[in-house]
């Protein structure tokens, strides 16, 4: 079922920098000027986000297969077509030289007993002949569910949950998630990044889920 291209085709015009929808055509700019007003008002830390739809029926069931059933062969699925999305954009953005997944905390690695984010960024990487990585980063605080909070206190919670293993010197890094909500975790991983050396963070999501 999730070849089915009408399940998948969302041709929409998505925010450049966080991959929001966006309502209306702005401007005449080229597509790598679409930012959403909250991109443009407070960038976040990350460049650019790849995501392939929105969060929603019947699409969400994908994610969730994949995260709490361990339908592995989804993240096969959601990486194929993250890659063909990554090659259509690749004129404007370079590829990434590094491929890392969201990565899950200790104790919810042990409880799932794998990390559906790692399930996506392996093969993603595979196809865009890039290496993956996913030791690079380590969770080292467990954070609680961000979307109740307003965007300034979930970046104080996740501020400080990413540990890398090494510098990044001039890297752009590529974060591969199942599911982008508020984009506070992605913000904060990308926080990490930069200051540890990365030039560049792409964030390559399955699916978006409005902000707030
Ligand atoms: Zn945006």
């Amino acid at each position: 079922m999730c070849c089915d291209a009408a399940y998948w085709n969302e041709p929409r015009l998505r925010c450049t920098v966080c991959a929001m929808p966006l309502a209306h055509r702005r401007g005449s700019a080229g597509r790598a000027r679409y930012r959403c007003e909250a991109c443009t008002d407070a960038p976040p830390a990350f460049d650019a986000t790849l995501a392939l739809a929105d969060y929603r029926a019947p699409l969400d069931l994908l994610a969730r297969g994949l995260k709490f059933r361990a339908r592995l062969a989804l993240g096969e699925e959601f990486a194929r077509r993250l890659a063909l999305a990554a090659h259509d954009m690749c004129e404007e953005h370079d590829m990434p030289e590094i491929v890392v997944p969201v990565p899950l905390s200790r104790e919810r690695l042990i409880e799932r007993g794998y990390n559906h984010a790692w399930q996506i960024a392996r093969p993603l990487a595979r196809r865009l002949g890039t290496p993956a990585d996913a030791t690079l980063v380590r969770r080292i605080l467990h954070t609680a569910p961000q979307s109740k909070l307003d965007r300034e206190t979930r970046r104080r919670n996740v501020g400080r949950a990413f540990a890398l293993a090494r510098p990044l010197a001039g890297l752009h890094v590529g974060v591969v998630d199942d599911v982008m909500t508020s984009g506070a975790t992605l913000d904060a991983l990308a926080h990490t990044l930069k200051a540890a050396g990365a030039r560049r963070v792409t964030n390559f999501v399955a699916l978006r889920t409005p902000k707030d």
